[in-house]
């Protein structure tokens, strides 16, 4: 892809050691779908997905699970969501920031300015952009990022915590207490965004850090699941059966609901927790030269480059 130019900055040595020495990590299952629903022609939504091998890599930035949601009419919509995710994570794994919330939130802004530069460019592009909602698993921290009305929940065994606020028209009604819940769910204005990647020069997305604990479940949806579905509703089918499971059952309820948009889910299982550091970084004294120039030998992982 082109402009990947500017997102390719080294991490450097201290950053990596800093961030491999202090955390330890979860063993998860991922699963997503993504579905037309029954009324669209075209599947604007995507989801993807990154799991580096590298353990430096793996220990500070983690795994990566993004779901988006495209708009513009045609194929435009489609094509933001790909470009939004595809810039989204090589600028999170190329960024020098070894603060993961700051690298998130950067890699939406570049993710951001990609999408604006390409519709400003191309006449059919005019006007596209997507939503973004993701999940960095590093250490044994989820850290949510998100622009738009696409969600993320937290299922545990007794309870559906959403981690999002929607950036959207009815979001912001509903939080000033002008609107009630029931009302938003109605709404004729609740498809109209306040945040997402591609119309505008800069966007501002949300990140919020959350502590995982074993048996957590992470849900990342668009809004053709949570339209037609109460939160009660998908927690009861995101639980007691395998992630891949569940995936299937929640999109087969959003279409027996008549299936009114694209439908995109993607779950993340946490199924332990070892808070010990794994692998850490203890270099002698006099070693500062050998790991400097080992760290910087090491090929740098990317997501292009599978
Ligand atoms: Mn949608």
């Amino acid at each position: 892809m082109n402009g990947d130019r500017e997102i390719t900055a080294e991490l450097t040595p201290s950053e990596s050691v800093a961030a491999r020495a202090s955390r330890g990590r979860v063993s998860l299952t991922f699963a997503a779908k993504t579905d037309l629903g029954r009324v669209r022609e075209n599947n604007e939504d995507k989801f993807d997905f990154w799991e580096p091998e590298d353990t430096g890599t793996l220990a500070s930035r983690g795994r990566l699970y993004a779901v988006a949601d495209g708009m513009g009419g045609h194929a435009a919509g489609q094509i933001a969501s790909e470009m939004a995710l595809k810039a989204f994570a090589a600028s999170y794994y190329a960024g020098s920031s070894a603060d993961v919330e700051e690298a998130l939130a950067r890699a939406v802004a570049q993710a951001n300015a990609f999408v604006h530069d390409t519709q400003r460019a191309v006449p059919s592009r005019r006007g596209m952009g997507c939503t973004l909602v993701a999940a960095a698993i590093v250490g044994t921290d989820a850290f949510i990022v998100w622009a738009g009305d696409s969600r993320a929940y937290r299922i545990t065994a007794d309870a559906i915590e959403p981690l999002t606020e929607d950036h959207s028209w009815v979001g912001d009604q509903l939080r000033a207490g002008v609107i009630t819940p029931e009302e938003a769910e109605t709404h004729p204005y609740r498809n109209i965004i306040t945040r997402c990647l591609g119309p505008e020069p800069g966007v501002t997305p949300d990140v919020k850090k959350v502590p995982l604990a074993e048996g957590d479940i992470l849900l990342l949806c668009t809004d053709g699941l949570t339209g037609p579905l109460r939160d009660g509703e998908i927690a009861a089918a995101a639980r007691g059966v395998a992630p891949s499971f569940a995936c299937r059952n929640l999109i087969d309820l959003a279409n027996e609901r008549g299936g009114p948009d694209n439908i995109t889910v993607a779950l993340i299982r946490i199924d332990a927790v070892n808070p010990e550091p794994e692998d850490p970084v203890s270099p002698a004294p006099d070693a500062g030269p050998a790991l400097t120039s080992e760290l910087t030998k090491r090929p740098r992982w990317s997501p292009f480059r599978r």
